[in-house]
């Protein structure tokens, strides 16, 4: 019998002990900096000429590991022996598949200080940020064993006389899994492990800026006996294996986290047949956000602040979460906008190798590049309150930066910007800030700080996002708790992390035996 599923619990880095483990961690990760990393294809290592460097974006000249890259004829041999490995894996026991996936979270949970050290580095992420990431890596394991261990028991059927019916969850066959950057242990664990679990086989394109902490995770896999061919490791470009993966005819399902258009092409791609094909593609795809923050009049104004600082500038505001818009009642509008600027005038920027600083760097130029040209538009849409530049320039930092009275149609209101900026906008009233809310493609998270049921209730019923909270900021959800995933262009809404989302690696067959 499993004990109860549980949240990792987060490391509490002011106690010393704590702080000289993740320094020693630190220290390990970068005696190992600038290693090569293989493809790994039915067990087998395979180094190609092709290789990409993962940057530290603290640190523009650290390598932080070298990687070879798959071409479309290893794509193919990736499937194939997905495809292959499928036969057998799908027959093993789903308390037996759950059972690795215990044995792989125990493994990093014995790593994680290390794990998290690999963040740092590679992904730019705070401490804290980074210990967040491994505990979530190391729920979604736990969770999805737990919740495979109850899909595989017997399901409540109505019962009549004289007939045996029982309900089964079978796996799909081959998914290919395409994770993005910004959550790059636990997005890419969550959405490997589920499909595993349910008892498909994977081939794991990691996101081309974060591939180093996906091979890392390779090795807990085989460290906890998962068979070869079960996860294929294929690192390689979007734009050169992507296509060619999603559209090849064994592969069954497409478990997609990332942009709004590269998951639009993605879904155009699998809804077409393929000669050979036998089945309609099914596809997971969890996108891009826009999210808002509404403060009331009637409501903790330094509660709607800390909300909206550490909403928009946690991980440099690079969170599908994270929130870009603040609408806030013309009553209390110049009070917050005011403490916010003053809060995050506060906040730290550098190299996070470093803990006292709260923020880090964006995650690479193409990125660096797209959020100081959003910052250009901002100046031009609204009134830059705070930062507006570039800091150090030894990494892609940039300073967190609030506009003011901003245009609710504006293109910094309804673009995703994926880094350190926050518009403000002033509502008339609450259903205003409502309708404000709503007017964007996305539907991801969105939160409501205020004191006034009648105002909540509305707002729990017509604020149209997939996660909405009430008097809290609106990143930080947690495996088991806050199951995630948006609606609109934000995605299919699978909901990761919650009691529905291996349901969509199965199929349920029905058997029926008149007796
Ligand atoms: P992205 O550019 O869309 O990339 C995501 C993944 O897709 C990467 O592995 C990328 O590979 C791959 N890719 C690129 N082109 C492809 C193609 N033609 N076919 C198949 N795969 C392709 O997104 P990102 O910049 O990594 O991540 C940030 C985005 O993810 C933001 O929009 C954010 O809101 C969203 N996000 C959403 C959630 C959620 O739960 N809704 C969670 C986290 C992030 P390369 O790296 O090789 O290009």
């Amino acid at each position: 019998m499993q004990v109860e599923f549980k949240n990792e619990p987060f490391t509490n880095f002011s106690l010393p002990e704590n702080k000289k483990a993740f320094e020693e961690a630190l220290a390990k990760v970068e005696s190992e900096l600038g290693r090569e990393y293989d493809l790994i294809i039915g067990g087998e290592r395979i180094k190609t000429e092709k290789k990409s460097r993962s940057i530290n974006p603290s640190n523009k000249e650290q390598v932080i590991g070298i990687v070879s890259q798959a071409d479309q004829a290893l794509a193919e041999k990736a499937i194939q022996v997905a495809a292959q490995t499928f036969e057998s894996w799908k027959a093993v026991p789903a308390e037996a598949r759950s059972r690795y996936l215990y044995k792989a979270a125990a493994i990093l949970r014995r790593r994680k200080h290390e794990f998290s050290a690999w963040l740092v580095k590679e992904a730019g992420k705070s401490w804290a940020e980074a210990d967040a990431d491994t505990a979530e890596a190391i729920d979604f394991m736990e969770y999805y064993g737990r919740q495979m261990d109850k899909l595989a028991q017997r399901h409540p059927l109505t019962r009549i006389p004289d007939e045996d019916n029982e309900l089964y969850y079978i796996p799909l066959g081959v998914g290919i899994v395409i994770p993005p950057w910004n959550f790059p242990l636990a997005i890419m664990v969550g959405m490997t492990t589920a499909a595993i679990v349910a008892g498909n086989t994977v081939v794991l394109k990691p996101a081309s800026t974060t591939p180093v902490i996906a091979a890392k995770f390779m090795e807990i896999l085989e460290d906890a006996g998962v068979p070869a061919g079960v996860v294929n490791f294929v690192p390689g470009s979007g734009s050169e294996i992507g296509d060619f993966l999603v559209e090849h005819p064994l592969t069954r399902f497409i478990s997609f986290t990332g942009s709004r258009d590269v998951g639009l092409r993605i879904n155009e791609l699998a809804a077409k047949h393929r000669p050979g094909q036998k089945w309609i593609k099914r596809l997971v795809a969890e996108m891009g956000g826009k999210d808002s923050i509404i403060v009331d009049n009637d409501c903790d104004l330094e509660l709607a602040a800390q909300a909206i600082v550490t909403s928009a500038f946690g991980f440099s505001g690079q969170k599908c979460s994270a929130c870009s818009r603040a609408i806030v009642h013309q009553d209390v509008y110049d009070q917050v906008l005011n403490r916010v600027v003053e809060l995050t005038k506060q906040l730290t920027v550098g190299d996070v190798r470093n803990p006292e600083f709260f923020t880090g760097p964006v995650v690479d130029e193409k990125a660096y590049n797209k959020i100081l040209e959003y910052i250009e538009i901002g100046k031009q849409e609204g009134k830059l309150m705070v930062g507006g530049e570039k800091g150090p320039d030894s990494g892609y930092f940039i300073m967190p930066t609030v506009f003011a009275d901003v245009d609710p149609q504006a293109r910094i209101m309804q673009e995703e910007i994926f880094g350190p900026v926050v518009a403000f906008t002033k509502a008339r009233d609450f259903d205003h800030a409502l309708e404000i809310a709503n007017n964007t493609e996305y539907g991801l998270t969105g939160s409501v700080i205020s004191r006034n049921r009648a105002h909540l209730e509305k707002a729990r019923t017509e604020f149209h996002v997939g996660n909405l909270y009430f008097n809290r900021k609106c990143t930080g959800a947690l495996v088991g708790v806050h199951p995630f995933g948006g609606f609109n262009m934000s995605g299919t809404d699978s909901k990761a992390g919650g009691p529905d989302y291996l349901l969509l690696f199965t199929q349920a067959k029905l058997v029926s035996e008149k007796l």
